[in-house]
């Protein structure tokens, strides 16, 4: 079983490619922001207090998170865990190879996906628009405001997890930029090594 971190500023492809890798491998994903919108879709408590800072495009502390993921480590593990948008800050990284320690499993590759700002926009931008002509509505933080405050949030606070996965010889860079078969591509290379 192999379990694996996507690193990556926000539309860096993570999403997308844990997507495939849940289809194609029976892994499983674990992404704090969808779990996050579904608490503040169906009203938790944790769904009206971080509506506002995910809106505004900051993250939310670091207590909440963790505890989200803390519950999903417990059941049936399958292919393996994407964890896929956390961790997002160092005190995050640090509970998550608790976490993994408690439930005797190893965390196997931190994965970079690496782009660049202006592609970052342009998707982001696109995909608010197609939500929009498709007759659904925008993430409420796919706007060109909160963009700018999630890329500062990333190369401020999570970035430096790049050289904290370096350090424990856990890091493995993908090109973002190719197409989504390509980066596929490269990501199985490094799981199938
Ligand atoms: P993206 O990668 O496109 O920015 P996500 O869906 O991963 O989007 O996250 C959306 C928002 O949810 C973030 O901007 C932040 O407010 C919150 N969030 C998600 N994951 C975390 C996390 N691990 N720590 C703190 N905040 C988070």
């Amino acid at each position: 079983m192999t379990n694996i971190i996507l690193l990556g500023p926000p539309g860096a492809g993570k999403g997308t490619q844990a997507g495939m890798l849940v289809e194609e491998r029976g892994m499983i994903q674990l992404s704090t922001g969808d779990m996050l919108r579904e608490a503040k879709d169906s009203g938790t408590e944790i769904g009206k207090i971080v509506a506002d800072v995910m809106a505004r495009g900051d993250l939310v502390t670091d207590e909440i998170v963790i505890g989200l993921i803390r519950e999903k480590l417990q059941g049936d593990k399958k292919g393996g865990f994407i964890f896929d948008g956390f961790p997002r800050t160092l005190a995050q990284a640090d509970a998550l190879g608790e976490l993994m320690e408690e439930q005797d499993e190893t965390l196997d590759h931190a994965i970079e996906l690496q782009v660049n700002d202006e592609i970052l926009v342009d998707r982001i931008v696109g995909r608010a628009a197609e939500a929009v002509a498709a007759g659904g509505t925008a993430r409420a933080d796919d706007n060109a405001e909160s963009l700018k405050i999630r890329l500062m949030a990333y190369y401020k606070q999570t970035s430096p997890l790049v050289g904290y996965y370096h350090a424990k010889g856990m890091l493995q860079g993908v090109d973002g930029l190719g197409t989504m078969d390509a980066v596929k591509n490269e990501i199985a290379g490094v799981l199938d090594a």
